[in-house]
Order: structure tokens, then sequence, then C-alpha cells
């Protein structure tokens, strides 16, 4: 997504809440991918007689040109390339991409030549008689559990990201806003809305880190917050073949028939500002819905299962589309810059399907998405329905659920103050967060 970065240099301007992150424990190391041992690099003392040596691809360099430095005979060079096409093209190799080779001291003769694919896997080329044979090797990851814990000034992205003291990369802490807010909370928080300052939250999650502390992947275990003065939680739970889903600690499911937000919540420009709601733009008549300032051709979601009433030209809507749902809900979505490819009326949609582009068509004065929300044909604020869609926990896995949440919120309480009120009404008082 690079476009996202263009909003990061403003932001290092901005001052956010802190947020801190602590190790709750550390796990084993895990690399389930390979049995074999990792194999970037291991230093030279298995064989004292060998050395290894490595050298990173120069700009404008070609890969012949870099094994021509290795002393590497011109003909075994010209194997071995043959050999490395079979698993990737030699030219796809960037300018420092490491190269690493181990040289027999005896003979002079290089045995093995290790090059780095990308960020999670290794090509080793071992030689032998009949020339050079290929395996390629996932880098060794380790996972650990962490736990995130602060308080919003301006925003969750603000203050997830832009507290760079806290031990976890960007990109990792990019994941994690997003699971929040797409995943996790989509059906109860409109993170560009509904947050407040000094509403607090605190995560616990597991993250697979690789060798040069790059994060490869997230996975949130326990998710508490308090805004606006209500209590969210989030806890994992897969009931045996069933998929992953989030559960409250009575073991609910999140989900409801309506997302709160049409838009990707880090493609909505308010998620981003200081403003703490979302931006106003000049409208001369009544308004009755919500404006997302959003890029032109950012993707609209439909928020929940329904048929599409309507999809065109609609005024100085612009292009419209309008979803019935049942039970006499309607959504609108209006000043599209255009439609989802097949999207019609009549169509049946369901909930997260991609049905348009935020754009500024009829009467608007920037990009942005109008969305309205109606109930038996008039206005409602999308964060009053409360409307449940999602299966609880099993009850034959209840107590299994239950020990599940108490570990998560062990592990919580081990690294952070709670958040939630129903814990810490007492304590909440004392915060000494401050902006
Ligand atoms: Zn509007």
């Amino acid at each position: 997504m690079p476009k996202f970065y263009h909003f990061l240099a403003p932001l290092a301007l901005i001052s956010a809440a802190g947020a801190l992150a602590s190790v709750a424990n550390s796990a084993e190391l895990t690399n389930r991918a390979s049995e074999v041992e990792p194999e970037l690099l291991p230093v030279a003392v298995a064989r004292p007689v060998d050395v290894t040596f490595t050298d990173t691809l120069h700009a404008g360099e070609t890969l012949s040109e870099l094994l021509a430095r290795t002393d590497l005979e011109a003909d075994a060079a010209t194997a071995l390339l043959r050999e490395l096409r079979e698993f990737q093209d030699p030219r796809r190799l960037q300018s420092g991409a490491v190269v690493a080779w181990r040289k027999s001291l005896d003979s002079g003769l290089i045995r093995r030549v290790d090059f780095r694919l990308d960020a999670d896997h290794t090509l080793n080329l071992l030689r032998d008689p009949d020339g050079w044979s290929g395996s390629v090797h996932e880098v060794e990851v380790t996972l650990d559990t962490v736990v995130v814990s602060g308080v919003v000034s301006s925003s969750l992205y603000n203050a997830l990201v832009s507290d760079r003291s806290a031990g976890s990369t960007l990109e990792e802490r990019n994941r994690l806003v997003d699971q929040l807010a797409d995943r996790i909370f989509a059906w109860q928080i409109d993170f560009s809305r509904d947050l407040r300052s000094g509403d607090q939250f605190r995560v616990l999650y597991e993250r697979v880190v690789r060798p040069d502390g790059t994060t490869r992947d997230i996975h949130v275990l326990g998710a508490q917050m308090n805004i606006n003065r209500r209590d969210f939680e989030a806890y994992a739970f897969t009931a045996g073949s069933e998929k992953e889903d989030y559960f409250n600690r009575e073991g609910d499911s999140l989900r409801r028939a309506f997302l709160r937000a049409p838009l990707q919540y880090r493609r909505i420009s308010s998620a981003f500002s200081r403003s703490r709601f979302h931006p106003i733009l000049q409208t001369a008549r009544p308004h009755n819905g919500i404006d997302y300032a959003a890029a032109t051709g950012t993707p609209v979601y439909a928020v929940g299962d329904g048929v599409i009433q309507r999809a065109g030209n609609g005024g100085s809507f612009g292009n419209l589309i309008e979803i019935g749902h049942s039970r006499g809900m309607m959504t609108r979505y209006a000043h599209l810059n255009g439609f989802a490819k097949g999207i019609r009326a009549g169509m049946a949609v369901k909930q997260g399907d991609l049905i348009g582009y935020v754009g500024m068509t009829g009467q608007a004065t920037g990009p942005h998405l109008h969305f309205e929300f109606h109930r038996a044909g008039r206005p409602v604020d999308p964060g009053t329905i409360e409307d449940t869609n999602g299966d609880p926990i099993p009850r034959s896995y209840t107590a299994q659920f239950l020990e599940r949440v108490q570990e998560y919120i062990v592990s919580l309480n081990d690294a952070s103050r709670p958040v939630l009120a129903a814990d810490a009404r007492a304590t909440a008082v004392m915060s000494g967060a401050s902006d």
C-alpha cells in the first residue's frame, strides 16, 4: 500500500498518546515449515576448513558479475545460474540481495551458495560432483506474545502507530490497527468517529518475528477498549473445526448484521488527522448521513446483506447505491466515483462485498463517501442498531473457552492496568495518561 505512506510524514509532527508494548512472555522458537536446520549464513564452525563469505548485489549489477567476484569457475557459475533459475529468475534478485557462499580452504572450491529470495525464504545451492542442487528454506522465526496498551488522544491510528519507541515495528502496528478496526471490532466500533480523547485500549497479540526484526504476522488473542465510557472486549477462540472468531467473555459472538463503516478504517482520511471527529464537509441542505473523507477510488463495501435497490445517477448524490436490507433497513452510498463490476439494481449482495468507489460526483466539494442508514424510511444513527448475527460459543466448548479467556485476561492484567470500566472503576481516576 504505497499510497498509505504519504500520510506518514505529517504524522511525525503530531503528538499522540503514549502506547507501550511489553513482552508478556516469550514462547519457543518455532519453524513449522522446515524440519531441516535453518540455513542462511551459519558461521563456519561446523567444518573448520570452510569459510563463509557474504556479499550483496550492487545496484545495476548482474548476478554473473557478483559471482565473478567469488572466484567461482566460469562453467560452475553457469551451472549454478541454471539451477537457480529452477527456483527464481536471477533478474528478479534486487540490488541489496544478500548472497553467501562457503569455500573449502583445502580445495579452494566453493561448496555452497545461499540466496535470500525474499524476507521469508532462502535458496541453498549445494555443490556435488554432478553439479548444483537447490532447495528452498524458510527463515527461522520466533513467536512471542505482546501486550500493547495506551490512551487515545486523537485517533486509534495515532495512539497505536505514532509511538515508535515501543519495540514493535510500524508495519506491525499498522496490521494491528487493521485487525482491530476492520475485523475484530468492525461491527461494534467506527474508529473514525467513535473515539474520544482519553479512551483506553489494550491488546494481547502473538507475533511472528523474523531474524531481522520485522514481523511476518500478528494474531490478536484478546482486546479490551473503553470508548466513551463503554466497554468493548474481544477474545479469539476456535471451536473445533470452525473458523476462529472473536467473542466477549460470556461467549457471545461480536458479529452483527451491519458493519459500522462502509470503508476500511485506514482509508478514511480522518483516521490520520488530529481532529477527533470526521471532517465536516460544507453542505447547504439538511444532512442525514455520515461523510467519510477518503481518496477517490477508495473501495466502498456493503455494510450488510441485502439487495441493491438502486445503482445509478442520483442527481445531487451523484453516482448512488441504495441497498435494501431485512426488517425495513436501507443503506445509501453517494458521490461514488463508480460502481464495482456487475453492481446493478436487483442484485443480492453480502456484508463486506465491494460495491463501488469513493468519488465526488453530484454535489460534493471533495472526494468523500456520503453514507446514510435508514430504518422504516427514517434516517438513524448506525451506532444505535443492535442486531446480533453470529453464533455464540457452542455449549460443548464453553468450559474450554472460559479457561482460555481467563488466561488472556491474566496476561493482559500482568502487563497493563485494566482499561474496562467494569474491571477498573476504582482505579480509572488515577490514570496518569496525558497528551
Ligand atoms: Zn454528506
